[in-house]
């Protein structure tokens, strides 16, 4: 089947390659922000170079460069989002030319690659487009002669031959699928903080560097609003078996954080807490209450692409209504209520009603599975501390409540404490 092709395939590699291995190596934006730090980033990449290893270097653009490609598309007010990919492409040219500079200035073979020229082949949408196929062979020929490859990250190539980019934070998932491509033994991602913490250190000093958190629960961490990683990378990392270290480019000798299958510390029940403070919440009120209405409403959202992230519905039987209410990121808001707007043609409610200064704050963890309680205990510590609850979600491994913005910090904290993530 699809995973025994996997792991011939890794075998076989193994065997063109068997005296070296080979690290797939990241560098994101602030990493990369000046061609000094490039130099320096260059240093990194020799200092594995120089252990026998393969070596493949992704770059990020320099930090605020993609920003600015996507504010001068904007100013032109067209829209055409494959010459929107061109343009905000382009960063990571420029840095994967720097580094390859670096690099030979340092007396390492390399060349540099751009997506198209690998080629890193994408299907779906322009700007969001998903990495379909990473055809490596020039990059593992490549290796024949000790040369690295410079890759630039975040770009592909599309079947009707327009470059393509793959949604922002895009290059950890180029790092990642080429890690998995060529079967790498690590993907290392360089960045400005040396590995994922227990919470963001801007909003409780008591954080706490994790050495180790699973796939599954790092993947929560991310779409819950932790900006480390992108979280279709990690899904990336999870679905193809890659080894994925968070660490320093800053403090390069320092490990970091790793992320895997193997996590050993199963007895905390939480691992992490997140938050996201561009949440809006709209409610649908008095809806008629009959069999594919939400599927219509839904349906409608989907079609305009919004992301809607929480849903709760309140029956009144008595009545035959409903209200449902659900959540959306600040930026799907007009767009959402313009949906509904159109919606009210077709099926019956009363009036929409929007709220917007709320945050979600969520607990991850694995062990959560197995130990009870914990919800019972998050809304506890919350009422305790005077936070109102707006609405709640779960999944295996993650419990999300809606709150007030305004009580985002406070909320954290008390969470961090009382599910001992504190450093002691
Ligand atoms: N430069 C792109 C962005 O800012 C991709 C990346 O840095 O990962 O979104
Ligand atoms: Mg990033």
């Amino acid at each position: 089947d699809h995973r025994d092709l996997h792991l011939s395939l890794r075998r076989q590699r193994q065997m063109c390659i068997r005296d070296r291995s080979t690290l797939v190596l990241k560098f994101g934006g602030t990493s990369v922000a000046s061609t000094k730090l490039i130099e320096s980033a260059a240093k990194i990449v020799k200092s594995e170079y120089d252990k026998n290893n393969n070596i493949i270097v992704v770059v990020s653009a320099m930090s605020g460069t993609t920003n600015s490609l996507i504010d001068h598309v904007n100013s032109i007010d067209f829209n055409d989002d494959s010459e929107y990919d061109l343009v905000v492409s382009s960063g990571e040219q420029i840095t994967a030319g720097l580094m390859s500079l670096a690099l030979k200035k340092l007396n390492v073979p390399a060349r540099s690659w751009l997506g198209w020229q690998i080629p890193i082949i994408t299907r779906g949408q322009h700007r969001n487009a998903f990495i379909d196929k990473i055809v490596p062979d020039g990059i593992v020929n490549d290796f024949k002669e000790k040369k690295v490859a410079v890759v630039a990250g975040f770009q592909g190539i599309s079947s009707e031959e327009r470059i393509t980019t793959i949604g922002r934070g895009g290059s950890d998932n180029t790092a990642v699928f080429l890690a998995a491509a060529v079967a790498a033994e690590r993907c290392d991602i360089y960045t400005d903080v040396d590995g994922v913490y227990t919470s963001d250190p801007k909003m409780t000093d008591k954080v706490r560097r994790l050495d180790k958190i699973s796939y599954e629960e790092m993947i929560e961490m991310a779409s819950q609003g932790a900006k480390v990683l992108q979280t279709t990378s990690v899904e990336s990392a999870m679905n193809h078996d890659v080894n994925v270290n968070v660490r320093s480019t800053f403090n390069p000798s320092d490990e970091g954080t790793q992320i895997s299958n193997d996590v050993s510390n199963e007895t905390r029940a939480v691992t992490g807490v997140a938050y996201s403070k561009d949440e809006a919440k709209i409610t649908i009120i008095d809806v008629e209450d009959k069999p594919g209405v939400a599927a219509e409403i839904f349906k409608e959202l989907a079609s305009s692409s919004v992301n809607v992230d929480m849903i709760v519905q309140n029956n009144f039987i008595e009545r035959k209504m409903t209200n449902i209410t659900f959540t959306v990121p600040m930026t799907d808001l007009k767009k959402s209520l313009g949906v509904l707007e159109e919606l009210k043609k077709r099926i019956v409610f009363s009036k929409v009603l929007d709220e917007q200064n709320l945050s979600k704050v969520s607990i991850i963890g694995s062990g959560m599975r197995n130990q009870p309680g914990i919800a019972a205990k998050m809304f506890d510590c919350l009422s305790n501390n005077n936070i109102n609850i707006e609405v709640i979600s779960t999944s295996e491994i993650k419990i999300s409540v809606l709150i007030d913005r305004n009580k985002t910090e406070a909320a954290v904290n008390a969470l961090h404490s009382v599910f001992n993530l504190d450093k002691i």
